[in-house]
């Protein structure tokens, strides 16, 4: 099979007006960025609309390290329901170069199912992960400049919050102290950087719901605490407004096509492992405006995508997906059920069968939040038709709609089976009002337990002294009735990456709590999660370079 770079450059891409075009988006009000790509100003968005559409969130099983497929089957499921005469648009995720470049490799789909230009969307894009990143260290900036212009005066901090960003997988960042030198070269304080997905900032893009509440949440982010105990935010600097003006364009979505040239609009990309992983309000809002059918992803398995992306944007965004696309493969599962990686395209029934665990307790979880669930199983070339059997056997016994889908390797065609069956299962029997796993006035213990022993399987949740001590400064107090978005690893249910299937008898260990008060939510770290990711021994970047001037390795 062709890679993708040749597929996405053999695809014949229109004139982003023609696509804007084809869902009745004005052409007059794109801003270009180039031929292929254009910002749409938010203030499309139409509430009438966006009530009338069907959304259908597609998440996954536990993946492996190389993903599941999420990405590539969203696109797909926007081709295959364009080819059978539907209005689909998709939302999703701006990739980070972060992963690009390290484990991952790019996020624009993959095979015949793929958002064009990839190049772009992969690397730089719009710019708004530049954007996010600059406003994040500004306010370090300002915050430490602040510090050192003002403590004649009496100021000083005795808790400092905010960390710097760098789109960038740096191992060496994750703690440094800055300052060193001299005192012409500021306070030295002891920080550390996060990658750029994990900044609050790019959390605030995401859940904002316009410009204003994008300024008037940047005003109320937690800088730290002052010396005389009170809290610190970007308000008392007075620089809310110039943060703002270098989101001005970033907070507007961009539109770009499939290599079938379906509308999807791509914005925000915050991880689901350490941040909630969700595009943005808007982006989601702009296709359920211009579609009838919004497709949008959440990252990494349902147990951390799918719980912030209900408990956390739905809630905030008062949205109510019609459908949720659980997608698997042959190879993910017979991983669930102890087959090492280098295994996995061997035929292998038996743990083919102790993996489906894995996907039992995913649509076990999601039927929690009311929703209907149909399994997407993405197929690879060298899937075994009898093991597909069991998979489809499997769901009839459980009474979950099932579809195989092969637009990776047949672009739209091979999703039309899928597109029927969504359109069925939403028409016959469409999600119930979603059912959050907790309330917003449960303490900030009580969310984590629910989530903890509700949807990961845990037995008990253990609060290590430090982050107690903080948690009890954050219970009863103006932060308490915040979503929790817990950082945990995506490899497991558990706080254990090795952890396959479906782990029992663990606890989940919370050391840490970063309050977001102007995303308003609390992040909870359990485990291990590192908050700035490393590098594999052997990265991406070692297979990215550019050929016959077009860039390679970025599948
Ligand atoms: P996710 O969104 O779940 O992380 P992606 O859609 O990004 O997953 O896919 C992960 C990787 O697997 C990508 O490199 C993609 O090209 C590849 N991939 C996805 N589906 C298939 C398939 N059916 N056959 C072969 N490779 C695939
Ligand atoms: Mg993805």
């Amino acid at each position: 099979m062709k890679t993708d770079s040749q597929i996405a450059h053999e695809a014949k891409l229109l004139p982003i007006e023609r696509v804007a075009e084809r869902v009745d988006i004005p052409v007059d009000a794109l801003d270009h960025y180039g031929k292929y790509v254009a910002k749409v100003p938010y203030t499309l968005i139409d509430e009438e609309k966006v009530k009338r559409s069907n959304l259908i969130l597609v998440t996954a099983i536990t993946p492996q390290k190389a993903g599941v497929g999420k990405t590539t089957v969203s696109i797909g499921l926007g081709l295959g329901l364009n080819r059978i005469g539907k209005k689909a648009v998709i939302a999703l995720r701006e990739p980070s170069m972060g992963p690009c470049f390290g484990m991952k490799g790019g996020a624009a789909g993959g095979g015949y199912a793929q958002v064009v230009p990839m190049e772009k969307i992969n690397l730089h894009f719009t710019s708004d992960f530049h954007a996010v990143t600059a406003a994040n260290n500004l306010i370090a900036a300002l915050l430490d400049n602040y510090e050192y212009q003002h403590q004649k005066d009496g100021f000083g901090l005795k808790e400092k919050t905010w960390r710097r960003v760098l789109d960038v997988n740096d191992r060496s960042l994750r703690d440094v102290v800055t300052g060193v030198g001299g005192h012409a070269n500021g306070l030295i304080s002891e920080t550390g950087f996060d990658i750029t997905p994990a900044s609050e900032i790019m959390a605030i893009l995401c859940l904002a719901k316009d410009e204003t509440d994008l300024r008037e949440r940047i005003d109320n982010i937690l800088l730290g605490t002052t010396l005389d105990g009170k809290p610190f935010r970007v308000r008392d600097m007075g620089v809310a407004g110039a943060i703002t003006a270098i989101l001005h364009e970033s907070i507007n979505p961009n539109l770009v096509q499939t290599t079938e040239n379906t509308p999807c609009f791509i914005h925000g990309g915050p991880f689901a492992n350490i941040a909630h992983g969700c595009n943005s309000i808007i982006a989601t809002k702009a296709a359920m405006t211009f579609g009838d059918y919004a497709i949008t992803e959440a990252g990494f398995g349902a147990d951390l995508g799918a719980e912030k992306f209900f408990d956390i944007k739905c809630r905030k965004a008062g949205l109510q997906p019609k459908l949720s696309v659980l997608v698997v493969t042959l190879q993910a599962l017979k991983m669930h059920g102890g087959v090492t990686q280098d295994n996995l395209v061997a035929p292998n029934e038996s743990a083919l069968i102790d993996g489906l665990a894995n996907m039992d307790k995913h649509i076990e979880n999601l039927r929690r939040f009311g929703q209907t669930v149909l399994v997407c199983l993405n197929r690879f070339a060298t899937d075994i038709e009898s093991e597909l059997e069991i998979v489809r056997n499997h769901c009839e016994k459980l009474n979950v709609p099932f579809a195989i889908n092969t637009a990776y390797t047949d672009g739209g065609v091979g999703a039309e089976n899928l597109a029927r069956l969504v359109v069925k299962t939403i028409d016959e029997h469409p999600s119930k009002q979603l059912h959050y796993v907790y309330e917003e006035n449960d303490t900030i213990q009580d969310k984590i337990e629910k989530i903890a022993k509700g949807i990961y399987g845990a037995v008990r949740v253990v609060i290590k002294p430090s982050a107690m001590r903080k948690l009890r400064t954050i219970e009863g107090g103006e932060f308490s009735h915040y979503p929790v978005c817990i950082a945990k690893t995506q490899y497991s249910f558990s706080d254990d990456a090795k952890a396959y299937g479906v782990p029992t008898g663990f606890d989940i260990t919370i050391r840490d709590f970063v309050i977001n008060a102007g995303a308003q939510m609390i992040v909870a770290i359990a485990g291990e999660i590192m908050r700035m990711p490393g590098l594999p021994k052997s990265p991406q970047a070692e297979r990215i370079d550019i050929d016959d001037g077009f860039i390679q390795g970025l599948s």
